[in-house]
């Protein structure tokens, strides 16, 4: 007896929309970028009951004739693709002429269309594979397509389907992708009759303003590289507004949002240092590369994709990641050249010339901050609020304040540093530019001291003994799991040797990382948190700018190793507004 036969049409779409549809934001996505295929000016998404209920896309783009209002639910049915070459050059978001297909096996599809040379529109109601009705209407040039009660011939799919709340978050998510990548189309979302966006046409910056916060506006640092046929264009978060959640990060290629972990592993790489652990870097960066070196190809849902040379991508986001962050770095709003005391024991560049408008918000009219911040120094003493007005010469005095903080005005700034960071930040990068061989400042112990382990511990001390060499340390093994220190790194004040190894120790161990980079780095860190340049609860001047003069030398001057702000500065009218 024959057993096999061939699945009905409407049971086939159904198991191949599965793989497109897979809850109600895949429909948003797929309509919206017909929409911006059909090169929309403007798009309008309406959905209740968390898409469950309805979703419908309004466009005013270029819509289809009587003909393919019909032709485009069947599957395989495409304007945007002819050829298999195509397939390699593809440019519009569509390509595979399934998504309405899909959205029709699985939903009740009410499609409303009008072409611009044709003079009536056309509407068809499609349901369960079929066209149920189909005739002309009155219509405005561009498409709306509504996909009514989603899953309601597949009930298990249904039930599958997350909250209203969390399927609302998708839809946004999706949403938010679209708008992004085209700032120049206008985006409008209603949830119920609420309306969630309106999004005017703007560019780039001011979308991603509008679709995030006001506060944005600050928080944007400008990212663009370009390298051959390769270009990356974009804009990255400062650290410090950095996020608990993943939420905010995006990258496109060619306009295709697309997930990928390597890339994002380059960025949040090129932050390393700059924000806390577990926190996440804002970005959204567009990558633009030749069809012909990247296959999209490889999902049905298309947000993974495979670079020819995922290598090469992955040094050029870091490098041009790094770049920006550098800039921003070493370039705060301070007016370095505005206070000379401050810059002569510096002995690097500071890239001001890139910072026009920083430099231009400095106005001429000099404030004093020593009277501003009079009561800070001795407490209860209006008096001398008004009395030490002759402090030009105090001008740039820093000035400790409690145990942890150095003010200092420099320039038209007050900054705040917190002093314990600084010194973390300064022996960090000491000692990470610092290498067995060029390393010499030792200073030998007048007693040698003897460490004992266990030979578990012990075989990490093997690993990691010429790291620990490189910062200063004279060490050696000394019979079995035993080693010996002769000299500890000099410049130090008091350390304690036996602790600061038996930390490195810990920390290898609780990192549990096999990479050799990142093992140095693991014991630079634990060690610029142990070592003092200066142990001193109260702090000479001499001492006080010694600190800030070397923060400022160092590459990353802004944050510790472990993310945290170093310094804040607070602007005249920062300080006005406090009155
Ligand atoms: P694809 O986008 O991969 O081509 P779809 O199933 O999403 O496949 O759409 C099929 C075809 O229907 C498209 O190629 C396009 O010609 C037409 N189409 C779909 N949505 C719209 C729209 N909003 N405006 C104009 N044409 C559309
Ligand atoms: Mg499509």
């Amino acid at each position: 007896m024959n057993i096999i036969s061939q699945l009905p049409k409407s049971v086939a779409n159904q198991i191949a929309a599965g793989e497109v549809i897979q809850r109600p934001s895949s429909i948003v996505k797929e309509l919206i970028e017909n929409s911006i295929d059909a090169k929309s000016k403007n798009i309008k998404v309406i959905i209740k009951d968390a898409g469950k209920q309805s979703i419908t896309v309004i466009d005013d783009g270029i819509g289809m004739t009587k003909q393919d209002s019909v032709k485009c639910f069947e599957r395989h049915s495409t304007s945007k693709l002819s050829t298999a070459e195509d397939l390699f050059t593809v440019k519009t978001m569509g390509f595979r002429g399934e998504a309405l297909a899909s959205i029709a096996a699985v939903s009740e599809i009410t499609l409303k269309t009008k072409n611009q040379s044709d003079r009536i529109g056309h509407q068809v109601i499609f349901r369960d594979s079929k066209i149920v009705e189909q005739k002309e209407i009155s219509f405005q040039q561009g498409t709306s397509i509504n996909a009514k009660n989603l899953f309601y011939n597949i009930p298990a799919r249904r039930n599958f389907l997350k909250s209203d709340n969390l399927e609302t978050k998708y839809i946004i998510d999706e949403f938010i992708r679209c708008a992004i990548s085209h700032p120049e189309v206008s985006f409008i979302l209603v949830n119920h009759k609420a309306e969630m966006y309106n999004l005017k046409k703007t560019n780039l910056k001011k979308r991603l303003i509008s679709v995030f916060k006001k506060s944005y506006e600050n928080n944007l640092i400008e990212c663009k590289e370009k390298y051959g046929a390769i270009s990356i264009d974009g804009y990255i978060g400062k650290p410090e507004n950095s996020k608990k959640t993943r939420g905010e990060q995006f990258i496109y290629v060619n306009n295709r949002f697309i997930k990928n972990p390597y890339l994002n592993h380059a960025i949040t790489n090129s932050y390393e240092g700059m924000i806390e652990e577990k926190k996440f870097p804002f970005y959204v960066l567009f990558i633009k590369i030749n069809t012909d070196l990247v296959d999209i190809n490889i999902h049905p849902t298309k947000t993974e994709i495979k670079f020819e040379d995922e290598k090469l991508i992955y040094n050029l986001v870091k490098s041009s990641v790094k770049k920006s962050l550098e800039k921003f770095n070493v370039s705060p709003s301070i007016d370095f050249n505005a206070d000379i005391n401050f810059t002569k024991n510096l002995d690097f560049k500071i890239k001001t010339s890139e910072n026009k408008e920083v430099e231009k918000s400095y106005s001429n009219k000099k404030k004093d901050w020593e009277k501003i911040f009079a009561n800070v120094k001795v407490e209860n003493s209006d008096k001398l609020l008004f009395e030490n007005t002759s402090s030009i010469e105090n001008e740039n005095k820093p000035v400790q304040f409690l145990e942890n903080f150095i003010f200092k005005q420099v320039g038209e700034k007050l900054l705040i540093f917190n002093h314990k960071y600084c010194q973390q930040r300064i022996l960090f990068e000491k000692f990470k530019n610092s290498n067995l061989k060029s390393f010499t400042n030792t200073q030998q112990s007048l007693f040698p001291q003897y460490l004992e382990f266990s030979p578990s511990d012990f075989r990490i001390i093997k690993e990691i003994i010429d790291d620990i060499k490189s910062i200063g340390f004279n060490i050696d093994f000394f019979g079995e799991n035993s080693v010996v220190i002769n000299g500890i790194p000099s410049g130090l004040d008091d350390i304690n040797e036996k602790e600061i190894i038996e930390g490195f120790v810990e920390e290898v161990k609780n990192n549990n990382s096999d990479i050799k980079s990142e093992k140095r780095d693991l014991i630079i860190k634990s060690f610029s948190k142990k070592a003092k340049i200066i142990n001193n609860k109260i702090l000479t001047q001499i001492e006080m700018n010694l600190i800030i003069d070397r923060l400022f030398a160092c590459k990353n001057s802004k944050y510790s190793p472990d993310g945290k702000q170093n310094y804040i500065e607070l602007g005249i009218d920062k300080v006005e507004n406090l009155f």
